[in-house]
């Protein structure tokens, strides 16, 4: 029998230390799902395509808050920042002064995440640590007025390695403690390390995950 999305999600909220962050990554799942979830109290859901965000936003609660973690392509920033949130997955300058520019369009901030490959796949996006340190530059950061840079978000390697899994989220979480100490440092809304997903969200908390991204753990195997 199916286990209710309420108690999957009871069971991991009792996993995860005060002060982390859970959101539901709710994509390819029909929107009765993230009702039920809803009505357990949830309100942070993760989508990573825009058409399926803008098609679940209007029929779930106004106070429900959209997290978008998948590759946003430029074509669709000006659909997506009026219903958007926060975006984790801003994985090129250029994406993120496309948001900006689009948010000052409309006259809001959004709060954006900056993606950062660590993972040995070479599919997945991102800046590598390097890349990010180097092109966020402090100029860059006070011209942005319509982004709030909250944190950094990133994979592990899809392994069965745990070392491997350590290492990345490592480096992730280090990344982090660069841009705080570095060109970050005079911005308290840098705060977040989003990292963690179903399979290896314990070892993200271990190494200083504020947020994890839960989906399959949640609502089950994706349906379409
Ligand atoms: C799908 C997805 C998740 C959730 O993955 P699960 O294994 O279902 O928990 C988390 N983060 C990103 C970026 C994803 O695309």
């Amino acid at each position: 029998m199916e286990i209710p999305v309420a108690e999957r999600l009871e069971s991991i909220r009792t996993t995860l230390p005060q002060g982390v962050e859970l959101v539901a990554v709710s994509k390819f799942h029909p929107v009765e799902k993230l009702q039920e979830a809803y009505a357990a109290g949830q309100r942070a859901f993760g989508e990573s395509r825009v058409q399926e965000l803008l098609s679940k936003t209007p029929q779930m609660p106004s106070d429900a808050v959209w997290h978008f973690i998948g590759h946003l392509q430029t074509n669709k920033v000006r659909a997506l920042v009026p219903v958007v949130n926060v975006i984790q997955s801003v994985d090129s300058i250029r994406l993120l002064e496309l948001i900006n520019k689009e948010a000052a369009r409309i006259d809001r901030v959004v709060d954006v995440m900056l993606q950062v490959h660590v993972a040995q796949e070479e599919t997945k996006f991102g800046f590598s640590p390097d890349e990010l340190c180097a092109e966020l530059t402090p100029e860059l950061v006070d011209r942005l007025k319509s982004v709030r840079i909250v944190g950094v978000m990133g994979m592990a390697s899809n392994t069965d390695s745990e070392s491997r899994i350590e290492q990345d989220f490592g480096r992730i979480a280090a990344t982090f403690a660069r841009l705080k100490k570095g060109v970050m440092a005079n911005h308290p809304e840098f705060s977040e390390i989003s990292m963690g997903m179903s399979d290896d969200y314990e070892i993200a908390v271990a190494y200083g995950a504020t947020i994890v991204r839960i989906g399959s753990d949640i609502f089950g195997e994706r349906e379409y």
